[in-house]
């Protein structure tokens, strides 16, 4: 056809493209991923980056791994959906698995972190409502963070993801991380559950203590309220722990035992294909009865596949994440010894935040010049989240850079990188 030879077909930008017709929500950086290979990704042109950031917490074995390459290529061929009409191999052995591992009895599955806590607060709901129709309120904390959807947005205390949405659910009550006195004056006959992440990973990797902790156990059970712990970042093996909570378990002095009601997860948990999990113990999983919940694609044969091969490899990575944590946050803290405008190292295992006195975006930006992927949350803290494959020598890369960049910055706090 004549106008078709007159007129070359273009290849769009795909920044290009993207503006034109992608919803604008997201504040994209100007870097084209095309592949990757265990903890580096390369962009449109070739150009290698070392990954700290595993799509926020997701590709936990790095990109491509062979077992998951391999079982992918096999189920893909085989069956990837039947729908939760009938039963396939994988869903009820991999739901054994996560009880095995939490100590809890049921899993209810869905695709993604957000869902998933829309879930367990359907649970909380159906569970305090039993009891009275009154006892609907949720306890959760200031800077917490636990979803876009409006249930999950109603528990997240943070303006600014909330501020265009109001009113949300009503009966949520926030109080600041380890305050045990406004835990203590939120918590009441009327909550239905109290809601915690372990560490606060959106809000700046910030631990719970155990104390804390322990106080929302004592007082939901005390209300008959259901404990939730919100572990969709910090869980399946991120801290070196299969779940965070585990980590309280293992304080040798003061051996805890807390237990959540109901834990919930997503991430890591289908290397990249979407899934989430409620993962609850008899009590609160008696709050849903057959038809009262569901989900069309939840827990689909092809990611229930990859979620036990996941499962599998897991427990051999766990000794490496905390060995390898624990050098991160030794070589971050010699940046905080050494710089002012730099105030703290946080986290556990491989989620590592580095809070800085000014705004981190800039060094996101410098890092990824020099070919690293890291993130900035909360405004002033980096956050780190690598495969849990990462070397030491890819760490030790990675602060070489951190530190050469942050030499440049001035007298602090000058307000950003120089
Ligand atoms: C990412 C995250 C969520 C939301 O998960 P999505 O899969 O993005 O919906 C909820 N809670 C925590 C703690 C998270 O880190």
């Amino acid at each position: 056809m004549a106008s078709s030879a007159e007129t070359p077909i273009q290849t769009p930008n795909i920044v290009d493209i993207e503006q034109q017709y992608v919803l604008q929500n997201y504040a994209r950086y100007p870097l084209v991923i095309e592949s990757g290979k265990g903890c580096c990704v390369y962009d449109d042109k070739g150009r290698r980056y070392l990954d700290f950031i595993s799509g926020i917490g997701v590709n936990a074995l790095g990109h491509a791994h062979p077992r998951i390459v391999k079982v992918v290529r096999e189920q893909v061929g085989k069956l990837v959906h039947c729908s939760n009409l009938y039963y396939h191999p994988y869903q009820g052995p991999l739901a054994a698995r996560l009880a095995e591992r939490s100590g809890l009895q049921r899993t209810f599955f869905c695709n993604s972190g957000t869902e998933a806590m829309e879930g367990a607060l359907k649970m909380a709901r159906a569970f305090g409502r039993k009891q009275d129709p009154a006892k609907y309120e949720i306890v959760s904390l200031d800077n917490s963070f636990h979803g876009r959807t409006l249930g999950a947005l109603s528990v997240t205390g943070q303006a600014k993801y909330r501020g265009d949405f109001e009113p949300l659910l009503p009966g949520v009550r926030f109080v600041p991380v380890n305050d045990m006195a406004a835990l203590e004056q939120a918590v009441s006959e009327r909550t239905a559950a109290v809601v915690l992440e372990p560490i606060l990973g959106e809000g700046g990797i910030v631990g719970l203590t155990r104390e804390f902790s322990e106080r929302a156990a004592d007082l939901a059970q005390r209300h008959n309220a259901l404990l939730i712990f919100d572990e969709i970042q910090c869980g399946l093996g991120r801290t070196g722990a299969y779940f965070a909570f585990q980590l309280w378990h293992q304080d040798r002095e003061h051996g805890s035992k807390i237990m959540p009601d109901v834990l919930v997860t997503a991430k890591p948990l289908g290397c990249g294909f979407p899934i989430g999990a409620i993962v609850a113990n008899e009590r609160a999983a008696a709050a849903i009865g057959a038809g009262m919940h569901g989900s069309t694609f939840g827990g689909g044969a092809l990611v229930c596949r990859v979620a036990l091969e996941f499962l599998d490899l897991l427990p051999d990575l766990l000794p490496a994440i905390r060995e390898n944590g624990r050098y991160f946050r030794r070589r971050l803290q010699a940046l905080v010894d050494k710089y002012e405008f730099v105030r703290q190292v946080r986290g556990e295992g491989l989620m590592v935040g580095l809070d800085l006195a000014i705004p981190g975006k800039p060094f996101v930006l410098e890092a990824m010049e020099k070919g690293f992927l890291i993130n900035c949350t909360h405004d002033t803290v980096l956050r780190f989240l690598p495969p849990y494959i990462i070397e030491q020598k890819d760490i030790s890369r990675l602060v070489d850079a951190l530190d050469a960049m942050f030499a440049h910055v001035q007298s602090p706090p000058a307000g950003g990188a120089a």
